[in-house]
């Protein structure tokens, strides 16, 4: 498989579609030394299973981890620290991943308990998880879908995973975008294998999957996410981030060459975000506030009638609001204000029952 290419595959069965992508990619060849330490990172934001449109389906994982055995590679483990505020193991539990581990005896890492090093990433020094650092080869296993904050979560997003949590609330306050683009001249993107099988187009935590029935791989994480945004609708421009990683180096936006493996005209089209989210955040003003506690009061707007959200006004979030002083605030960060919902982060069913009272 060349950089330049995309490779597409649709169905209903993971498990023999990533199969399938790997061997068209000549996946074995791509790796070389059957001695290489193999890294599989999905996307296990928060404990819900793949089926809600948030998190990476186990299926994708087995299908790879069954072609590398097959191909004689062995020195494998899987990788991910949920969002601020989840638990890994909690994750790994609800998506399948312990059941996957123990059937395949793959090690599970949670990178929020591993030891952190402070690395230079093109000038901005970021904690990154050892784990991560001593790979040879690593197979990102995002999901195509919507972010309430930065429009779409594909492969150069994903890599947040195997940063500390606490760099996960310094990546909010100095703008998602430029840390997620500098993180990526470090982490290893050397295959990507993205699950478009029912990912939420709106929202990263997931709630309304929308069917898209198609898996795809890039070897460049820039042409993936570039490639991405255009499935969904979405200009380059509207995800900085891409077009960031692509000035430092980390990858060609385009041209991409598409092949699509079992070409189907029946084949869904792909989903496309509602505009809900865009809608909701109007009541929001966001000041360098983390995806976790974001999400959580996106998801809380959501089960409130209009009526009762345009009562409330605008609703403060984040850290930008530290010390500050106002009327209605989400999280600990506004807890000079005079209406706050404690927690850091708060859940969304916590923010929903404190907006309720209000
Ligand atoms: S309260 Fe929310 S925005 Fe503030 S640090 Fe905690 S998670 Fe981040």
């Amino acid at each position: 498989m060349e950089k330049n290419e995309i490779l597409v595959v649709y169905g209903d069965n993971p498990f023999d579609m990533a199969i399938t992508i790997a061997e068209d990619a000549d996946l074995a060849t791509l790796i070389g030394d059957r001695k290489k330490y193999i890294g599989l990172k999905p996307n296990l934001v928060s404990p819900h299973p793949a089926k809600e449109g948030a998190t990476t389906h186990p299926e994708i994982a087995a299908g790879l981890i069954t072609y590398l055995k097959k191909n004689g590679f062995f020195n494998i483990v899987i990788l991910e620290g949920s969002w601020t505020g989840a638990s890994t193991l909690s994750a790994f539990s609800a998506c399948g991943y312990k059941v996957l581990a123990k059937e395949t005896g793959v090690k599970l890492i949670d990178t929020k308990t591993d030891v952190y090093e402070n690395i230079d990433c093109h000038g901005m020094t970021i904690e990154i998880c050892r784990s991560v650092l001593s790979l040879d080869f690593m197979i990102n296993l995002p999901v195509l879908k919507g972010h309430c904050q930065t429009r779409l979560t594909c492969a150069l997003k994903n890599n947040k995973g195997v940063i500390s949590d606490r760099e996960k609330r310094r990546f909010h306050s100095i703008g998602l975008h430029k840390p997620i683009a500098h993180l990526n001249t470090k982490i290893r993107n050397d295959f990507i294998v993205v699950d478009g099988i029912c990912g939420d187009p709106d929202y990263e935590e997931g709630g309304n999957p929308v069917y898209g029935g198609r898996i795809f791989a890039a070897r460049d994480p820039v042409l993936c996410d570039a490639w991405a945004a255009s499935l969904m609708g979405l200009k380059i421009e509207e995800v900085p981030y891409i077009g960031l990683a692509e000035r430092l180096g980390v990858g060609i936006s385009g041209p991409a060459t598409a092949r699509e493996i079992n070409k189907n005209s029946d084949a869904p089209l792909p989903p496309l975000p509602s505009g809900k989210t865009k809608q909701l955040s109007a009541g929001i003003t966001a000041n360098k506030a983390c995806s976790a506690c974001y999400a959580g009061l996106i998801f809380a707007l959501s089960r409130l009638d209009k009526t009762k959200r345009d009562s409330l006004g605008k609703v403060y979030i984040g850290q930008g609001f530290r010390g500050s002083k106002g009327s209605l605030g989400v999280g600990a960060c506004t807890a000079g204000f005079s209406s706050s919902c404690p927690g850091c982060p708060p859940t969304g069913a916590e923010i929903l029952d404190f907006l309720k009272r209000i």
